[in-house]
């Protein structure tokens, strides 16, 4: 008594599909991990949800700025960061 029984688990649970739109998007747009079903309708200006790829946190995002979104906003900013400062350290480098 009191052993565990060992679920072997087969099927996915059931998940939201994308739409072919929001499949569309992410073939334009590789690296982008956008959240089934959260394309938002027309009229208007459009929207869908993006998970971080670096952090797991969701972001909405305009379709219009979908091209240049790809990290939640601390992310963006901390990629931003690294970056800079790996090119000071290339720039001191060539200098040294
Ligand atoms: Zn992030």
């Amino acid at each position: 008594m009191g052993r565990k029984k060992k679920v072997v688990e087969q099927t996915v649970p059931v998940e939201p599909q994308h739409t072919q739109e929001e499949l569309a998007l992410m073939a334009r747009h590789p690296g982008r991990a956008i959240q089934p079903g959260s394309l938002t309708p027309p009229p208007g200006k459009r929207s869908v949800v993006i998970l971080c790829p670096s952090c797991g946190q969701t972001r909405q995002v305009y379709l219009a700025d979908l091209h240049q979104v790809k990290l939640c906003p601390s992310c963006t900013v901390k990629a931003r960061k690294e970056a800079a400062r790996a090119r000071r350290q290339a720039r001191k480098e060539t200098q040294q």
